[in-house]
């Protein structure tokens, strides 16, 4: 696939001898420390963990172990930060982007969202330098994959937006540049790292991980029985369509994707997130609403509605009022739950296409008024 092609020209390698003290459990720590000649006790290895998540790019402090283990341990660590280089509020949805830099000077992107209620944020995370899914209507697509993102950048950036948030960051998204499923082993161990409550003590359900659908690494995260959600992009059932928007994706037939998503949904339970990047003129017409019924049947789904944010002149467009009416009340008609998510930061070229959002309209089964 040419995304292995690119990997492996332009992978990155860091310092790779030294593990990041942010990507490690207790109990890596300890065996890390212990193999490497420091013995380190279980709570001891919490407090170094727990010291690194409060204070990014610091070796262990003295109240943390004693200084000689202190020392030691640091050694055997690497604590560096990404940087922030570039903040853009959007000041009609106060979404705030951020450019940042990881110490090879790869750039990369991660955006503050504000939730419903005050005080409180999630935040966007990229996955990988780019993306090598080259979906036709993102323009981090268009610019190819560079490299993955090692778990210790991810949460780095997500450390550097909770630690100048204005309240509790309380959820993280993996939906920002990059396909996390395509980065499938950092995106997990950096997904369980902010789960763990020595790290950054995020419930699971608050985490949530999309993909553009790539089939394998469903069924081996369903199989994995990870506590995270996944949210799969689906955009169009119709198989020209996808070629075109979603050419890796739609390497997978519809069938293996929906039986994919049934077998997570069955392992899990509740409904599963169908994210559905709207193009005017594409992919909102009855037969998608009835392909995608038929895909689904019996399967608790809700479909997640993402106004396409192109910043391509004479790309793909938004559906209008009336277009985007019309599809929810399709879907609505047949049965099929949404909600509508604001794809925020317009105003500022968010990359992704499928950027974060926040929901602005639920519509389960409800006919909804155009606008
Ligand atoms: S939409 Fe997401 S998966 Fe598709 S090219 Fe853009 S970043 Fe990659």
């Amino acid at each position: 696939m040419h995304s292995t092609v690119v990997l492996e020209a332009v992978g990155y390698s860091p310092s790779r001898m030294l593990p990041h003290v942010l990507a490690l459990s207790p109990t890596e720590l300890v065996e890390h420390a212990t193999a490497s000649g420091v013995p380190l006790r279980i709570e001891q290895a919490r407090r170094i963990l727990v010291d690194a998540w409060a204070h990014p790019g610091r070796a262990p402090s003295r109240e943390t172990v004693g200084a000689r283990t202190r020392a030691a341990v640091a050694s055997l660590l690497r604590h560096e930060r990404v940087a922030i280089v570039e903040r853009a509020v959007d000041p009609g949805d106060g979404f705030m982007k951020y450019l940042l830099r990881a110490a090879d000077g790869a750039e990369f992107e991660a955006v503050r969202i504000p939730l419903h209620r005050p005080g409180r944020f999630t935040v966007c995370l990229s996955s990988q330098v780019g993306c090598a899914m080259r979906c036709d209507f993102c323009a981090t697509g268009r610019l190819g994959l560079t490299r993955n993102l090692e778990a210790a950048e991810i949460l780095s950036s997500f450390l550097a937006i909770r630690d100048e948030a204005p309240g509790r960051v309380t959820g993280a998204v993996f939906q920002g540049q990059g396909e996390p499923l395509h980065n499938y082993d950092e995106v997990i161990r950096a997904a369980e790292r902010l789960r763990d409550p020595c790290g950054g003590s995020i419930s699971g359900d608050a985490i949530t991980i999309s993909t553009v659908g790539l089939v394998p690494q469903i069924r081996r995260f369903t199989a994995a029985r990870l506590p995270f959600r996944l949210i799969v992009s689906m955009t169009t059932t119709d198989l020209q369509a996808r070629a075109r928007l979603l050419p890796v994706a739609s390497r997978f037939a519809l069938e293996d994707l929906a039986d994919a998503i049934r077998g997570y949904q069955a392992s899990r339970g509740g409904r599963v997130t169908i994210a559905w990047v709207l193009i005017a003129g594409t992919n909102t017409s009855a037969r998608e609403v009835e392909r995608l019924g038929e895909l689904f049947a019996g399967v608790p789904i809700i479909v997640n509605l993402i106004d396409v944010n192109d910043a391509r002149d004479g790309g793909y467009a938004r559906a209008d009022d009336i277009e985007r009416g019309r599809l929810l009340d399709r879907l609505a008609a047949a049965g099929i739950p949404f909600i509508r998510r604001y794809s925020g930061g317009a105003a500022r070229h968010a990359a992704c296409g499928m950027l974060a959002a926040r929901r602005v309209d639920v519509g389960p089964a409800v006919p909804t008024e155009p606008g």
